[in-house]
């Protein structure tokens, strides 16, 4: 049994879903399981037009929402051909009234709360998933459309919601299992949920590929497939630096890492289900599926180099606290702690001196009470505008000078860090720089470590150089599947 997902750009228009179509068959073998993304930009066009409702503009949000409909019914067309688009539109425009409804009611009262944004948002992956499926079966593919909120379930933490686990895994493993038994295909939406009383959550942006590991673990399939834009996991996101190039395999600590320091490829909840039950994750390109992508699997990648990828997170907040002279130490880090833990603020990085503490924030997080109560007890400064890049890799542990190399090529550059954490998580060294900065940081530390990606090099060429580390913890065997997934470039 195999869980495929498919991101917003993979069913962006009737040819990428076409290419779904593919893929799919392609797989049937495999007994998958098909988790659909809203079509690309629509999420974005929903909170859009729900924040233009609520500033009473309703007329507006209503052409937007005409607009969305336009283009799931122009795609449905293509896709199905007009008489058996005309039975999807008897199922659609039901639920675009529902949506117009909706909206008229954001703008009467001006209001658009977490749990309406979850409601607004979850029609983006309704939409998309219920035409995916039709086209499935319109090319003969036993396409069941299932309905995502019955199956996973969450607490009412809107707009980011958490499984409940067991709950979740039971029902899919009662009702998801059984069908593929039955050689049927199911197709749900991604990215969301419910509570227990049915009410609409969202597992956070990105959170297909949440919704995907959550289906596998559910029903113990053999892997995750996530089919995206790019062709795998790359040394670093490829929009910040042009030569950033794929990598083969990744470890799951190395790609959780990557994804909660803001590897937008993963959500970074994704991993959590895949290593509680060891289901490899492939990342794979919809626009072209003869790559071979990347393979996360507990495993670390026999490697040679020391860092596997670096990654970036913009928008972060710094807060500095400076303790009164006559406090004890150990009380004003309680404190501030514990007034973290009731905000409900997870710091990223944390660095504590005897009489300061600075930590990072998401810029954006409801941070007016936290900030009200850090005030009570320490000197507070806020810094925005800044950003955490993380240079991350199962070889770094235990490995002199890493930092000291990075600092130079940073420093070099006129670039200054201001805040640095390594070792808590024993495989990444994070530091915090402003965020105009962090292009050229990243494109920076890229060229210092990255060896060439060329590999087949002419006569006379001088290897790439690269760092060396201590022998492979773990070699590959020859002859699996695996042994397809051994890196072609060394990394970094
Ligand atoms: P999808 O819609 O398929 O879920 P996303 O836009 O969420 O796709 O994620 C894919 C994008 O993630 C890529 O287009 C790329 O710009 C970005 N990205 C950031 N970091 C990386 C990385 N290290 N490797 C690959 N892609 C990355
Ligand atoms: N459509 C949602 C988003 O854009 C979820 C996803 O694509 O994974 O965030
Ligand atoms: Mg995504």
């Amino acid at each position: 049994m195999l869980v495929m997902k498919f991101g917003g750009t993979s069913v962006q228009d009737a040819e990428a879903i076409e290419r779904v179509a593919g893929i799919v068959r392609s797989r049937m073998r495999r007994r998958p399981v098909v988790v659909v993304s809203a079509f690309h930009g629509v999420t974005d066009q929903l909170l859009t037009l729900g924040q233009t409702a609520a500033c009473g503009d309703g007329e507006s949000a209503l052409a937007q929402v005409r607009g969305l409909r336009q283009r799931h019914y122009d795609t449905a067309r293509e896709l199905l051909g007009e008489d058996r688009f005309r039975g999807m539109r008897l199922k659609l425009d039901p639920q675009f009234e529902v949506l117009e409804q909706f909206t008229r009611g954001i703008a009467a009262i001006r209001e658009l709360s977490a749990r309406s944004t979850d409601y607004l948002l979850s029609f983006g992956e309704l939409m998309s998933s219920q035409i995916v499926a039709s086209a499935l079966s319109a090319r003969g593919l036993p396409a069941l459309w299932l309905d995502s909120r019955e199956y996973i379930l969450t607490n009412g933490h809107f707009t980011r919601a958490t499984p409940h686990y067991s709950d979740t895994y039971e029902r899919m493993r009662a009702g998801i299992r059984p069908l593929l038994i039955d050689q049927q295909l199911p197709v749900l939406a991604g990215f969301i949920s419910a509570t227990r009383d049915g009410i609409p959550t969202t597992l956070g942006r990105g959170g297909s590929d949440f919704s995907a590991a959550l289906i596998a673990a559910g029903i113990n399939a053999s892997s995750i497939e996530i089919w995206t834009d790019v062709d795998g996991i790359m040394t670093t996101d490829p929009l910040l630096c042009p030569q950033a190039h794929c990598l083969r395999r990744v470890s799951f600590r190395e790609a959780q890492e990557m994804a909660h320091f803001g590897a937008k490829v993963l959500h970074p909840a994704t991993l959590v289900p895949a290593m509680e039950k060891n289901i490899p994750v492939l990342v794979l390109n919809s626009r072209n599926p003869k790559s071979p992508g990347t393979r996360i699997t507990s495993q670390p990648p026999r490697g040679r180099s020391v860092f596997t990828a670096i990654a970036a997170r913009k928008n972060i907040s710094t807060v500095t606290l400076t303790a009164p002279r006559e406090s004890a130490p150990h009380w004003f880090l309680q404190e501030v702690f514990h007034i973290l833990h009731r905000g409900a603020c997870g710091a990223d990085l944390v660095a504590v001196s005897e009489a300061s503490v600075s930590f990072t924030l998401r810029t954006g997080q409801n941070t007016d009470d936290l900030l009200a109560n850090l005030q009570e007890i320490a000197a507070v400064t806020v810094e925005d505008k800044q950003a955490i890049v993380c240079l991350l890799g199962e070889n770094i542990r235990g490995r002199a000078g890493i930092a000291a190399r990075a600092f130079t090529a940073l420093g070099d550059a006129g670039i200054n860090v201001r805040m640095i954490s390594q070792g808590a998580s024993e495989l990444s060294l994070s530091f915090v720089i402003h965020e105009r900065d962090v292009a050229e940081a990243v494109r920076r530390l890229h060229a210092r470590f990255a060896p060439e990606k060329n590999t087949h090099r002419r006569r006379g060429q001088r290897k790439p150089r690269l760092i060396p580390v201590e022998p492979p913890l773990q070699s590959d065997s020859v002859g699996t599947p695996e042994a397809a997934h051994t890196d072609q470039s060394p990394g970094f």
